[in-house]
This record gives structure tokens, sequence and C-alpha cells, in this order.
């Protein structure tokens, strides 16, 4: 393979201090090592990387050993985690071959065959995604093309799209998602070898899309995000029962208003959102049979959360909130006088209302004076009481 070193001093403030010194750890102990993926694509393109991943060629039991405070992790391929704090780890990857193991639907079973830095490099997922930084001597190793796509804003992956898809189809919408974080362009090949395997993406397990999809959801342009997903066939493996409509939109284009303002998020919020007209529309036949209003509520809510799970999983702290948040919402469309003060005082009025503000702007225009009480009458409460009742709506669950 044909390599391609450039120089470059990224400024050290922007490099992260902890990820630097297991660099010079490492290296101090006699390999080779480097910073490398995300961190290198964001730092060259001037974004503040979320992570610092380190590639080696120190065994996995080396670095461990090479750290009091790292532990083991992994089943598939072993990983390194070099703990800072409780929240902070710098995770180290020892060069893996892209030598893999793969069922029969073509999904890798085992891949965790060491190799060089060449190997490391073939098993990546795209161009961009591929290059590795010595930080002593300040360069960008590049084997693939990466530094190119960087200046031209093209995404273009390694290898064959077709087996590379169907090696891991998440890597599908990790292209969907670079391509709006880093405003760059899909290859073509990556564009039409995702139109025809897009189904391959049900061959994931839901645990895994789960995180997959907070990514997709929780940043700047996560409309647009939602747009390709569902413009490319991806959206109908992820989410089967939901179906773009205004409050989607206002949804996606709310959250992603309070990421850029650095506000708090909840995944609760969107998946309730993307799935309000499934529960309505099985609510509306349940009952029918069903007298009870709440058992109802209850039975649909229960059930369109069954369905989904199937393809992404939700945590049962997520669908208890997303319940909640539908619960309440004839509570608050009733704005029964004698219970207000109590319906204010619940931890999931926040959210609830927040819900019913987006409906009212939406789907549901009729609904504007019912939003309009709730907005005074937090602000009449407020200044009675000193303090809006407390919620915990927007934090962000770990
Ligand atoms: P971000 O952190 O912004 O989501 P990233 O590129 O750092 O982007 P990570 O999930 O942190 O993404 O992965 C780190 C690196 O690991 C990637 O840059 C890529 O080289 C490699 N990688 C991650 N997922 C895959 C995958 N599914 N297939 C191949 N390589 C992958
Ligand atoms: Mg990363």
């Amino acid at each position: 393979m044909e390599v391609v070193s450039q120089s470059v001093k990224f400024d050290k403030k922007l490099l992260d201090k902890d990820a630097l010194k297991v660099v010079s750890t490492i290296r101090k102990a006699g390999f080779e090592v480097y910073l490398v993926g995300g961190c290198v694509r964001d730092l060259l393109l001037g974004l503040e990387p979320k992570d610092f991943d380190i590639a080696t060629n120190a065994k996995p039991e080396k670095v461990h050993k090479l750290f009091k405070r790292s532990r083991l992790i992994g089943r598939r391929f072993r990983l390194v985690h070099v703990m800072f704090s409780a929240r902070k780890f710098i995770e180290v990857a020892t060069f893996r071959s892209g030598k893999v193991q793969t069922a029969k639907s073509g999904v890798i079973v085992r891949d965790n065959c060491y190799g060089d830095i060449e190997d490391d490099v073939v098993r990546r997922d795209f161009n961009i995604n591929a290059l590795y930084y010595d930080v002593e001597q300040q360069k960008v190793i590049d084997y693939v093309g990466g530094l190119k796509d960087i200046s031209t804003k093209e995404i273009h992956i390694i290898g064959d799209p077709k087996l590379r898809f169907e090696q891991d189809p998440v890597r599908m919408i990790r292209a969907v998602r670079f391509q709006s974080k880093l405003r760059f362009v899909l290859s073509s090949e990556i564009e039409s070898a995702i139109y025809e395997q897009s189904s391959l993406l049900s061959n994931i397990s839901p645990a895994r899309l789960y995180e997959e999809c907070i990514k997709l959801f929780h940043n700047k342009y996560s409309f647009e995000v939602y747009e390709s997903l569902e413009k490319f066939g991806l959206l109908k493996h992820l989410f089967k029962q939901t179906h773009k409509n205004d409050f989607i939109k206002k949804a996606l284009l709310n959250t992603s208003s309070r990421i850029s303002k650095n506000k708090p998020v909840t995944p609760v919020f969107l998946f309730a959102v993307f799935l309000w007209q499934a529960q309505n529309e099985r609510f509306a036949i349940i009952k029918k049979r069903q007298k009870s209003f709440y058992l109802a509520m209850n039975q649909a809510s229960e059930e369109v959360i069954i369905n989904q799970i199937k393809q992404v999983s939700l945590p049962k702290w997520l669908t208890a909130r997303i319940k909640d948040i539908w619960m309440m919402q004839s509570r608050l469309e009733k704005m029964h006088p004698k219970k207000t003060r109590e319906t204010l005082k619940n931890p999931r009025f926040r959210m609830a209302y927040d819900f019913l503000l987006l409906r009212s702007q939406s789907i549901n225009p009729e609904l504007k004076e019912t939003a309009d009480f709730w907005t005074k009458i937090q602000v009449t409460h407020k200044d009675s009481q000193g303090k809006v009742a407390h919620s915990d709506n927007h934090k962000k669950k770990q």
C-alpha cells in the first residue's frame, strides 16, 4: 500500500491531555502508537473531537499492564480502557487485521486477528476515518487517500461497498450520519450500495441500534439525518411505525436547536414523538372494545413499544417515561381546575407540557388555547410559589 505522511501541527490545546499521556507511555515502552479515527478527522476539519481513540501494535494485555487504572473490555475484540475518572477513559485498540469470520448473512462474527497498521487501516469504514496521527513526529499517516477526501469533502468507503456493508450494516447509518455532521458528500458507490442493501440493517441487534439512534438524532442536523434515512430506505428498519409529519420535524429541529445552545436533551422526548401517531392509532382501535380510558391507553402504549423494541431496544426507564408523557396528554388537555396544582407538581409535567406545546404548533392546532393555558399558569404558579415545579425533564439520563 502506498503511504502518504503529511506534517500537521495541531494546536496542543486541542489535543486531549490524557490521550497524550497514554500515547507517551505506550511509546516509551517501545511500541508504535497513534491517535486514530474520528479525532484526527475532526481536528483536520477544525471540529472539536468527541473522543480520542488510540491505535497501537502493543497487545491489549501489554497495554493493560502499562496502566494501573485500566481495564480490558470487549468480547468480540479486546480493547483497553485507560481510566482517568469515573466517567472519562481513553480507548486503546491493538492493530487488527480486516480478516473476518462471517455468518451466512455476511455479518461479522469474529474479527480479533491482530495485525500491523496496514491491516488496521483496511478494517476501518471510510477513508476519512482511517487517518493516523503520530504525535511525536507531528505527522498524519494516510494509506487510503483520507487527506484528499477531507479536502474535497467526500466520503468514500474502504474496499467494496456492498461487501463492507454486508459485513457490518451499521456502516450504512454511519455514512448517513457523517454526511450530515461533516457536510460531506457520499460517493455514488456508497449511495447505490445503501439503496440496494438497506434491509440488511434488520440483522443488527436492537441493543446496538439504540446507541446508534442516539448518535443519529442528538446532533445539530437531526432532521436532515432523518430525511436521509428515509430517502435511503433505512428509517423503516429502525422505526417501522414512524411516518414523517410536522410534529416529528418540529421535535427534531427543536432537539438540534437545544444542542446548538448547549442545552441538555433526552432521548425520551424524541422517541415519544416518533411513536405518538402509532400509539394514537392503536388506542383508537382498542378503545372500541375497552371502556376504561386508562387501560386502553396502557395497552396501546405497551403494544407500540413492544413493536418498537424488536427493531431498536429502549431501556425500561425510557419506555416508562414515554408512557408517562403520553398518559399526561389527556390530563393536560382536560385542564381540570381542581387538579391544576397537582399536575404542575408532577415531575413529568415539564416534558409533557413541551410535548403538548409542540403538538399544538404542528399536528394539533386546536390545542393552541390549551397550551396557552399551561404556559400562563406556570408563570402564575411560579409567582405564587417563588419557583416553578421542579422537573428533571431535560436531564440526559446515562
Ligand atoms: P464520532 O466519534 O464522531 O461518532 P468516529 O469516527 O470517531 O466518529 P467511533 O464510533 O468513535 O466513530 O469510531 C472510531 C473509529 O473506529 C472510526 O473512525 C473508524 O475508523 C472505526 N470504526 C467505528 N465503527 C466502525 C465500523 N462499524 N466499521 C469499521 N470501522 C469502524
Ligand atoms: Mg469517536
